[in-house]
């Protein structure tokens, strides 16, 4: 058995993981994920063919998003988890194929399988390579993984009561089209474009749904030092399940920190009122190996950005909800109330040492859109005195490789008279500098998760109106954006939908685009890679 994924920036030698992945998912993991995909193409097949509206889907719709948010790099590891949600959705697809009959559906909507040798023998048939023509098989890729992403997103959206089901439809339509062998290349850079087109509807929907639940973020400085109770560390991206630790953990003597990709759940006014959050602990994703044996207390990943942990002290102290999974690890799951009970960690907890302090201090953040637009005169005075010569968005994606050290170099060299706007990981590379300020407007302005990526947009396309341009190109705004994972593609491709281009991509462009996909990104959106730092900056300044 051997196994085949370039989905995520740090994919061996840019081409391709082959035999264990970078990420640390072996073979098994990889080749079940890439049947999961294909029952999930089967499910979507029988959903078009039939014309069944998303709306008479509920259930079946959730069951989707989760199982393509499974896939996404570094969320599950449990090759059970995956084995299951296989099993699950065959049997849902199934039953729909029951109710409708089976006339002109693919063998994706039709193929059964029995025990996991049997499961890894089909989809040995059915993954990445199966596709032959390079090109067709680079959008297909590009299309799912900003899929995976898109899932992700309106998964949270969905734990917090929102759907649209518009959305839903087109999930179906686009994992149906992947099936389809008719269609050509400018085809599938449609239906890519398409794709981020819902990437926006997305991301709004996961904006409204947090802010309509917990309030607009709001400038915050947020503690990164420690204090002497035992507490938890909650990781990934799901604010409902933060909040439900935070309920339960009140009056226990444990305090809650965040990690990663959490940590704009500080800029939340619903959250400030928990007097045992306590902050944030460490820094991007790839650290934890390090800062969670210092942590001491348990971990709770809520989502992806798991590293596979080395030693069994850590590995105990893991849990896992929602579409992460990790052998051996307790997982949470909702009852039918969508009630986690998070008892057992928070037990755990009380048995535990106080986290150990790795840095003091605290970091700004809270800069969404409408804390952004709220000070949009001062902004808009700053750029038309020339306080502020250019707004580079720094969004997206840290990650392990030393080439992204470019981006603290590059925000350190950037001059005085820039702002960074920032959403995602990508900003632990900057936002502990101290980068001072504009007229009192921070020079890195976080606003969030990478999904927040949203808001970057809102406030653009505010100022664009603002300044009366014809084209959002036309403001002094510079896209230099790092990505990792599948998410960081939806928010790609929402961006080319919303027609931002000459984006920069690094630290190196995605391994799963063909030369001809590639030429047609730069081509029609002036996509380009990065450089060095000074000939960044000399080039992104030139007037
Ligand atoms: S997710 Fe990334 S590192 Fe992991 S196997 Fe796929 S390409 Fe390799
Ligand atoms: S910022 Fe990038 S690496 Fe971090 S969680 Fe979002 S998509 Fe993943």
């Amino acid at each position: 058995m051997s196994m085949f994924c370039y989905q995520c920036q740090e994919t061996a030698r840019n081409t391709g993981c082959t035999v264990r992945g970078v990420c640390g998912k072996n073979e098994v993991v990889a080749n079940l994920q890439d049947l999961l995909i294909y029952s999930l193409k089967g499910l979507a097949n029988v959903v078009v063919k039939n014309n069944i509206a998303a709306k008479d889907l509920d259930g079946i719709n959730e069951e989707v998003l989760t199982g393509l948010f499974m896939t996404i790099t570094n969320a599950n590891f449990d090759e059970e988890a995956i084995e299951k949600q296989i099993e699950k959705m065959i049997a849902l697809r199934d039953r729909l194929v029951e109710l409708n009959g089976s006339a002109g559906l693919h063998d994706a909507a039709l193929f059964s399988v029995g025990d996991r040798e049997d499961k890894l023998s089909k989809a040995a048939k059915v993954g990445i390579l199966a596709t032959e023509n390079e090109d067709i098989r680079s959008l297909r890729e590009m299309i799912t993984y900003g899929l995976k992403g898109l899932a992700a997103y309106v998964e949270h959206a969905n734990n917090i009561g929102l759907k649209e089901y518009e959305i839903n439809d087109f999930v179906y339509e686009a994992l149906n089209a992947l099936l389809d062998d008719e269609l050509t290349a400018d085809d599938y850079v449609a239906l890519t474009l398409k794709t981020g087109e819902f990437g926006v509807k997305g991301m709004a929907l996961l904006d409204q749904a947090n802010t309509s639940r917990y309030g607009n973020p709001e400038i915050t400085n947020v503690n990164i030092g420690v204090r002497d109770n035992p507490a938890i560390l909650i990781s990934g991206h799901d604010l409902v399940d933060l909040e439900q630790l935070l309920e339960q953990t009140m009056d226990t003597g444990v305090d809650v920190y965040t990690h990663g990709e959490m940590l704009p759940a500080h800029y939340y006014p619903a959250f400030k009122k928990y007097p045992h959050f306590a902050g944030n602990y460490g820094n991007a994703w790839w650290k934890q190996v390090g800062e969670f044996e210092t942590f001491n207390g348990p971990i709770l990943f809520t989502t992806n950005c798991i590293v596979p942990p080395r030693t069994p002290g850590v590995v105990d102290r893991i849990f896992t909800t929602g579409a992460s999974g990790f052998p051996g690890c307790m997982h949470f799951v909702a009852d039918e109330n969508g009630k986690k009970d998070f008892t057992p960690i928070i037990e755990m907890a009380k048995t535990l040492p106080a986290p150990e302090e790795i840095e003091k201090g605290s970091i700004v953040g809270g800069f969404a859109h409408n804390q952004v637009l709220a000070l949009a005169d001062q902004v808009v005075e700053a750029v038309k005195t020339g306080a502020i010569r250019k707004f580079f968005v720094m969004a997206g994606c840290d990650g392990r490789m030393r080439s992204r050290e470019y981006y603290t170099e590059f925000a350190q060299a950037l001059p005085k008279d820039t702002v960074i706007l920032t959403a995602g990981c990508a900003k632990y590379r900057y936002n502990k500098l101290d980068l001072g300020d504009i007229n009192g407007i921070p020079r890195v302005l976080d606003a969030g998760q990478c999904n927040d990526s949203y808001s970057l947009a809102v406030i653009a396309m505010k100022l664009q109106e603002v300044f009366g341009l014809e084209d959002i190109n036309q403001l002094p705004i510079v896209y230099n954006i790092a990505w990792y994972e599948q998410k960081a593609v939806i928010v790609l491709l929402a961006l080319l939908f919303l027609g931002v281009k000459n984006i920069h991509l690094g630290p190196t462009l995605p391994g799963f685009l063909s030369a001809n996909v590639a030429n047609v990104l730069v081509e029609k959106f002036g996509i380009a890679g990065i450089g060095t730092v000074e000939d960044d900056i000399e080039l992104f300044l030139g007037e």
